[in-house]
């Protein structure tokens, strides 16, 4: 089965790239499990991986609507980033510093484990230790990315973890045009995000996991999955639907899906290499207001999204939202402007998807050992290593261990619910709106622009 969009365009360039989707059966007919997992993207897949690790002979079946690695987990930019959603002050005003600081810790650690499992489980997925470089592209991100630095000294990172780089040694590192410095951490990998998924699920499967796909759950109850062609009853239920969130029954308002898009281009020459860098594999970005991640992959293309794509009335997650002209226009646009090298390079691949965001943009992991329910996601964008660690998380708690990782400050987190429609529609394009509004004027005036970007803080909860 190739892995395509309505348009007949590959689902992203990872897909593209291979290998296509193996075809596993639906679900077909009444089940018994220990454990149903709804959802086989990163979190279903590790919660499933964690789960038979620890208890090899438990009854666990995945649940997926479409295939392993449809949604953002096959899709993604690849970052296997120490970066987490949600602001630490308030978090800590909750849970005390310690558990923020542990927080960070934690993602540290999930960075080495994703790491430790793509070699034990022999996953080819391009996994490369190339850290990442943050760059300030014109003053006014200057004093933005060293109060970045200083916040993440605060908050768990250690003095060799960040390496601030003035405008010649951010120079060395990447070609990036209007950058005045850099901040380096080590402490980011990069993968190909569609063959981890996979590799994982594979993995899953060698450890006794069944999973079903093109099997969608209409139903996500206690004890109880309900498809259109079966069911499985099970005495824990753990939901991993992320963007996919607000489809289920009574989840409308749980979890915002916001688009993030992406661009790769034509495989770059060595000469052209030469004068962008990234020669390590960084990832890169920069502190503008509109998020944007980028990655040198592994055969030489650069892999580049943004977000800033509009919300879609009442949470909708829809195939032909993959692919927005304006909207990869200006990410193409934005790439461009940084490495204005590429000149004629072409691109080759645009694609898109649906990241989660929760009202006050932190991630949860929850479990009712009473209803035998949980759920696992939230990540706003950030879920590459979060839903390792959530997956863990989820996993423990639903075996009824109390570990390090279970008094994380996101387990038993409760979202507020989203504002009904709309409400929902007019305050997420709000937000959309006024990123690229403050990233212009900033450029106009090379001075960070605090009204548009505080009132951008207030609307984002950081
Ligand atoms: C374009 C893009 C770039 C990104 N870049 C990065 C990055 O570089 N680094 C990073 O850390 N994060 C990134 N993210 C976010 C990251 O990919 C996600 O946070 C992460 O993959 C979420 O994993 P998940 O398993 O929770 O969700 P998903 O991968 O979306 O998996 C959910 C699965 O559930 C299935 N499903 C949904 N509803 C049902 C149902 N009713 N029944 C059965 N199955 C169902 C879906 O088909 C899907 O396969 C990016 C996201 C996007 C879209």
């Amino acid at each position: 089965m190739r892995a395509v969009r309505p348009d007949g365009g590959p689902l992203s360039l990872w897909h593209d790239q291979g290998p296509d989707p193996r075809v596993r059966p639906s679900l077909d007919g009444s089940v018994e499990a220990d454990v149903a997992i709804v959802g086989g993207g990163y979190t279903g897949l590790w919660t499933a991986y964690y789960l038979l690790g620890i208890e090899p002979t438990l009854r666990v079946v995945v649940v997926e609507a479409e295939f392993c690695g449809f949604g953002a987990s096959g899709r993604n930019g690849g970052w296997v980033s120490p970066k987490f959603p949600g602001s630490r002050s308030k978090m800590a005003a909750e849970h005390g510093r310690q558990a923020v600081v542990a927080y960070q810790r934690a993602m540290f650690d999930a960075i080495e484990e994703i790491g430790s499992v793509i070699e034990r489980e022999r996953i080819e997925c391009d996994h490369r230790r190339g850290g990442m470089l943050l760059f300030a592209t014109g003053t006014a991100q200057v004093p933005r990315l060293r109060a970045y630095r200083d916040m993440l000294s605060e908050w768990g990172y250690d003095a060799d973890d960040l390496t601030w780089l003035g405008k010649e040694k951010a120079g060395e590192r990447a070609s990036v045009a209007g950058a005045e410095a850099a901040l380096y951490t080590p402490r980011c990998a990069s993968i190909h995000p569609w063959r981890l998924t996979v590799g994982l699920a594979e993995a899953v499967e060698r450890r006794g996991g069944v999973i079903y796909e093109q099997s969608p759950a209409r139903v996500v109850g206690s004890g109880l999955v309900i498809t259109d062609s079966g069911a499985v009853r099970a005495s824990r239920v753990l939901r991993c639907t992320e963007a996919f969130t607000a489809r289920l029954p009574g989840q409308e308002r749980t979890l915002a899906p916001v688009y993030s898009l992406m661009v790769a281009t034509e495989p770059l020459s060595e000469a052209l290499w030469n004068e962008v860098g990234l020669e390590a594999g960084e990832t890169f970005s920069d502190e503008r207001h509109l998020i944007i991640y980028g990655q040198r992959t592994a055969d030489g293309r650069l892999a580049f999204g943004g977000r800033g794509a509009p919300y879609h009335f009442g949470s909708s997650v829809r195939p032909s939202w993959d692919v927005d002209n304006r909207g990869h226009a200006r990410v193409r646009d934005v790439l461009w402007e940084l490495f204005p090298q590429l000149g004629d390079t072409k691109v080759t691949h645009r694609w898109g998807g649906a990241v989660a965001v929760p009202r006050d943009w932190r991630m949860s992991v929850d479990f009712d050992p009473v209803t035998g329910s949980g759920h696992a996601g939230g990540y706003v964008g950030q879920g590459v290593t979060s839903s390792n660690l959530a997956g863990r998380v989820l996993a423990d708690l639903a075996l009824g261990r109390s570990t390090d990782v279970t008094r994380l400050p996101f387990v038993g987190h409760r979202w507020r619910r989203w504002e009904p429609e709309p409400i929902r529609w007019l305050g997420i394009n709000l937000g959309r709106a006024l990123a690229p509004l403050a990233d212009t004027i900033e450029g106009r005036t090379g001075r960070p622009s605090r009204i548009v970007g505080g009132l951008l803080s207030r609307l984002t909860g950081t």
